[in-house]
């Protein structure tokens, strides 16, 4: 039996790994299920899967969560510590689905312990690449993409070289604004941008998928995890979404990972990793489907992509810098405190005024190092949100 935990568990990819492990429960040992808010959800499914332990991030919640799950074995807990130590646990296979740079810590432990981590957090590649990889190293532990592009890149370089690669490309479906004229996106509401065309997705990757930023995410999440140069990273609107991810070699050829728009696709590719079993997706009918398009993106529509190709140039803590400003500024146009264009304002705000005094590029990429240029990036994007609100 694999002992299994899943951080994030009552989220959009926490609920499909679920589903899949539900699907064969005899295969599988629950060790630890982590969430926030959503204590209901959270207690419901560690009593279904007889986890060891559950965990809220919330220390207020604990005596809700407590009472959720009287009457049965599993033991509640509450706070970051106790995500960190519910990730230490021993276990073979961990799904990274925290969102934001909260889910970087409890990765790192779980990876301390030799598991295999499913990396659906690419905060944690945008914000500490280079420390999760050499972490995964010094213990002997896997780092496996869950994002399904970054899961399609990895497929279609089963059995290569990657020395023979050109260049990789991710696709973008464009988001909820790929058609909008470019001056109505200013106006664009709350409502507008959180529902996507293609993927049922937690709230803030939708928002992010409609302002690029989680494209820009990506295009960093690529060149540290497989370790390209920048410039052979592309990022190309394909509004489908079925062809995830292309990979081009040395030859001419492009190898690309095509599928239903269904994270169980890329999540159980991870489970199973490196056997590959029956998975409950769409099998695709290309003849129904008739043709694929695609088109370059608009950098003038999505800042972020040229904010993203700054930073992949900057390295050391611009990533963390970066994706600390994009969460605060995507919590502002949540909360109505800015527009939607505002976001990349604020983003590119912070970066130059923390580039300019920090000397981002050279410094070390730790734990601490990354948690404090986080902090501060936060306070200075609160500073450039109220100079625009
Ligand atoms: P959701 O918002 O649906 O879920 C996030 C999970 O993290 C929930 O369990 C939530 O708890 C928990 N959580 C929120 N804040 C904290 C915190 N500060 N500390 C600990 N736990 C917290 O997100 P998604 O499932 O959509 O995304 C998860 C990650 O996977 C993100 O990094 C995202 O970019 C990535 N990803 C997601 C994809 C998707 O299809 N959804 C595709 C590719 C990547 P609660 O809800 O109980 O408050
Ligand atoms: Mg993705």
């Amino acid at each position: 039996m694999r002992r299994i935990t899943v951080l994030g568990a009552t989220g959009s990819i926490g609920q499909n790994t679920i589903d899949l492990i539900r699907r064969d429960p005899d295969a599988y040992k629950v060790v630890a299920l982590t969430g926030g808010r959503n204590i209901e959800k959270l207690a419901h499914d560690a009593k279904a899967l007889h986890a060891e332990v559950a965990v809220t991030c919330h220390p207020e919640l604990l005596g809700d969560l407590r009472a959720a799950l009287s009457g049965s074995d599993v033991e509640a807990a509450a706070g970051d510590e106790a995500i960190c130590a519910a990730a230490a646990r021993p276990a073979d296979w961990c799904m990274s689905a925290i969102v934001g740079a909260a889910g970087l810590a409890p990765g790192l432990e779980a990876l301390k312990q030799g598991q295999t981590l499913a990396l659906a957090n690419k905060e944690s590649l945008v914000t500490a690449g280079p420390l999760l990889l050499q972490t995964a190293k010094a213990h002997g532990a896997t780092v496996l993409p869950v994002d399904s592009e970054h899961s399609g890149v990895f497929q279609a370089l089963i059995g290569e070289d990657i020395t023979a690669v050109e260049r990789i490309i991710i696709t973008a479906s464009g988001g909820a604004f790929r058609d909008w004229p470019i001056e109505k996106l200013a106006n664009a509401t709350l409502a507008q941008a959180s529902s996507h065309p293609n993927w049922d997705m937690g709230q803030r990757i939708t928002i992010d998928s409609a302002s690029m930023f989680n494209k820009a995410m990506e295009l960093i999440e690529t060149k540290e995890f497989f370790g390209v140069r920048p410039e052979q990273i592309e990022a190309l609107i394909h509004p489908e979404s079925l062809i995830h991810a292309l990979v081009g070699f040395h030859d001419g050829a492009l190898m690309a990972h095509v599928g239903p728009p269904d994270m169980r696709h890329a999540i159980g590719f991870a489970l199973h990793w490196p056997a590959r079993k029956p998975l409950p997706v769409t099998r695709l009918d290309l003849a129904k489907i008739g043709q694929f398009s695609f088109r370059a993106p608009d950098e003038h529509r999505w800042p972020a992509l040229r904010i993203a190709r700054e930073v992949m140039e900057a390295g050391g803590l611009s990533g963390a810098v970066f994706n600390a400003a994009k969460e605060r500024a995507l919590d502002g146009f949540i909360h109505g405190e800015i527009g939607f264009n505002d976001m990349s304002v604020v983003v590119d705000r912070v970066l130059a005024k923390m580039s300019a005094k920090n000397g981002l590029q050279n410094a070390e990429i730790t734990l601490d190092n990354v948690a404090m240029t986080d902090r501060e990036a936060r306070v200075v994007a609160d500073e450039m949100m109220q100079r625009l609100g």
